[in-house]
Parts: C-alpha cells; sequence; structure tokens
C-alpha cells in the first residue's frame, strides 16, 4: 500500500508555503491519491495536524477497505455536504482554509462559505497536482502495467484492422480487449481516425467511416488499470505507403526521437518542446503542429506537467510524461507518434514497446 501519510505530510508542506493552514481537497484523483478511497462525492480536510475524510454512508464498507486507519466523517442522511463541512471547519477552529479552485463550483463554495463566518477562505491551484508530478516506484509499477494492458490489447486488435471495419468497430474493440486484458477502461475513447480524418487530433472514431477508405489509420489510445493510465498513438499503414506519408512520418519520428533523446532530470519543459518542434519546423511544417508535445500521465490521463513552448519548470527523476509531436494537414490526414517516458535519475526509460518505425508500420 502506499504511503498515504507520507504524501499527506508532504502536502502540508505546500499548504504552509502557500500560507494556508488547511487545505479542503475535493479533486477526486486528488483525494485518491492522499488517501486511497477510489469512490466519488468524498472530501479531505487537511489540517496542520490531523486529517479527515468527509464521505456518505453508501460507501462506508468501501471506506474501512480502502483506508483502514484514516479519521472519517459519515454524513448522516438528509445532512448536505456543504453544512457537514462547514460543522468541521468551525468545530477544528480552522482560522484559514484554502479550498482548489479547479473543482468546485461557485455556488458550493458561497454556500460553505456562507455558513463559516470565522474562516478566512483562500483559493489555491495545483498543490496536490505538484506532488503527483513525481511518481513513487509503485505508480511506476501501475503505470507500467496500464502500458502493458494496453499494448496486449493493441497487438490484438492490429492483425483485424481489415478494409472493412469502421473505426467505431475499431474503437469497440479495443476497449474490450483493454477489459479482457484487466483494464478498467480505456483511459479515454480511443480515438480512430481514417486518412484524412486522421488530420482531427481528437476526432471521434465513426460508424460509417471504413479502413478501406483510405491508406492509414491513426490509433490514440490507453488503458486505465489498477487506477494509473497508459496512453499511445501509433500511425499504421492499411492501404497504400504514399511517398508524401512516408516524408511526414520521417519527420514527426525524428522529431520524438529528438525529443526522447532531450529527456534528463533538470531538461526545461519548453526545451524539450523546442527539441521536436525544430526538427518539425525545419522540415517546413511548423504551422501543422498545433498542440504542445506531451504530458504528464498518472491517476489522470492528462496531468501535470505540461511539456509546452511557454512551460519554464524542470523534469525531475520519477515524472512520467508522453512525448507525442504531430503534422496534421487537413483534407491529407495527420501523422502523430506518443510514447510514454519515465525520467530516471540519469536520462529517461521509454516504457511503451509498440514497433514505430514506418516500415513496421504496415499492415499486409
Ligand atoms: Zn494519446
Ligand atoms: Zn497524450
Amino acid at each position: 500500500m502506499p504511503d498515504f501519510e507520507l504524501r499527506r505530510d508532504k502536502l502540508r508542506k505546500l499548504i504552509a508555503k502557500a500560507n494556508a493552514r488547511a487545505l479542503l481537497v475535493t479533486n477526486e484523483s486528488n483525494v485518491t491519491y492522499l488517501t486511497g478511497f477510489t469512490g466519488d462525492s468524498s472530501y479531505l480536510l487537511l489540517m496542520p495536524k490531523g486529517e479527515v475524510l468527509i464521505s456518505d454512508m453508501r460507501y462506508t464498507t468501501q471506506l474501512e477497505e480502502e483506508c483502514p486507519g484514516l479519521k472519517l466523517e459519515i454524513r448522516p442522511p438528509g445532512t448536505k455536504m456543504h453544512e457537514e463541512l462547514a460543522r468541521l471547519i468551525t468545530s477544528n477552529r480552522v482560522a484559514n482554509l484554502a479550498i482548489e479552485a479547479g473543482s468546485m463550483t461557485v455556488s458550493f463554495y458561497e454556500r460553505m462559505k456562507s455558513l463559516c463566518k470565522g474562516t478566512q477562505f483562500g483559493t489555491s491551484e495545483g498543490l496536490v497536482e505538484e506532488l503527483r508530478e513525481v511518481k513513487d516506484n509503485e505508480e511506476i509499477a501501475a503505470i507500467r502495467h496500464a502500458i502493458k494492458v494496453a499494448q496486449s490489447a493493441f497487438a490484438v486488435i492490429r492483425p483485424s484492422l481489415r478494409p472493412d471495419r469502421t473505426e467505431k468497430e475499431v474503437g469497440d474493440e479495443l476497449e474490450y480487449q483493454i477489459r479482457l486484458f484487466g483494464g478498467v477502461c480505456g483511459s479515454f475513447p480511443a480515438i480512430i481516425g481514417a486518412g484524412a480524418r486522421a488530420a482531427l487530433p481528437h476526432g471521434r472514431p465513426k460508424e460509417d467511416v471504413r479502413l478501406g477508405d483510405s491508406d492509414f489509420v491513426l490509433i490514440d489510445w490507453g488503458a486505465k488499470a489498477r487506477l494509473y493510465c497508459s496512453d499511445l498513438t501509433r500511425v499504421l499503414v492499411t492501404g497504400k505507403l504514399s511517398p508524401k506519408l512516408r516524408n511526414v512520418y520521417g519527420v514527426v519520428l525524428k522529431a520524438q526521437l529528438a525529443a526522447i533523446d532531450s529527456i534528463r532530470p533538470g531538461a526545461v519543459l519548453k526545451d524539450v518542446d523546442a527539441a521536436a518542434r525544430g526538427t518539425i519546423e525545419r522540415a517546413g511544417f511548423g504551422k501543422e503542429f498545433g498542440h504542445s508535445l506531451g504530458h504528464g500521465i498518472g491517476l489522470n490521463v492528462h496531468e501535470s506537467p505540461r511539456m509546452a513552448s511557454d512551460q519554464e519548470g524542470k523534469l525531475k527523476a520519477g515524472m512520467v510524461v508522453t512525448v507525442e509531436p504531430g503534422i496534421y494537414l487537413p483534407g491529407w490526414g495527420g501523422v502523430r507518434i506518443e510514447d510514454d517516458v519515465l525520467v530516471t535519475r540519469t536520462g529517461c526509460e521509454v516504457l511503451t514497446s509498440v514497433p514505430k518505425e514506418l516500415d513496421e508500420c504496415v499492415i499486409n
């Protein structure tokens, strides 16, 4: 079991640094990270000494199993969450409370605040997310497992990518295989983009588009397993391999390898982005790479850090990030290649291992 106590103690230091006394954690993934609880509608009040998880009776048994030893406050039926919170905040004399600005509605905030006259409220952003950036060994093992599930599922569907299959069939089959291999579900609905539709970086699979309608297909998928996510993209050649595809694919792969090569502890996020972006710009496709290079993965499929041209932060050992440059040409299609990379103490390790040399991506 992860050391939740240690995580909460590290968070206390960040809260103090942010000039707050206590933090109300309302983001579901953050609650999971700090307590191990995997249900919803439950908030964690973290104080300088001690903490309490506020939940309701639907979760009593699950809480006992998942969070042994954690102080619980089970909200009686008929009591509203904001009322229960206000009671706890007042009885614990919390003078200064930070909330997670990104995960609370304005109306909830106003209602809770109106009941806590003696408490000063402040907002915080990204405190737990900052902690979550660097993964411990158990988290890295869970991500490796989520990658294994995604790759096993992909290996099964790869031979079935026949011309008569629709994008939606491929997506559904992938989801099914992810679950058969032990995943909870896809870490997001898989993107299956045939030909010109691969130019839509986040296109949804369609029922009436068949793989045989074009010469290649972009597949972006991942698995959620043991709470953690994986995220990969490959382009497979299902028809004729054109010189244009060969050219675009070559540039994207070169850009991706250049970025991976620059990943090490201390590397500045925007510099890693620039390693890929520079390669793509020099090949004349700068305007066609319209998104950032990558993102952290963990409990969520998109999390901090972001590898983008405006990010001044640095990579640290233990971070797991995607590296996914792309070139998108409206009307023709797009190529993106995405792998998951662990920052190690001396450099990095590419955790994903689906072949990506163009010749290995041709389906006979
Ligand atoms: Zn992806
Ligand atoms: Zn991604």
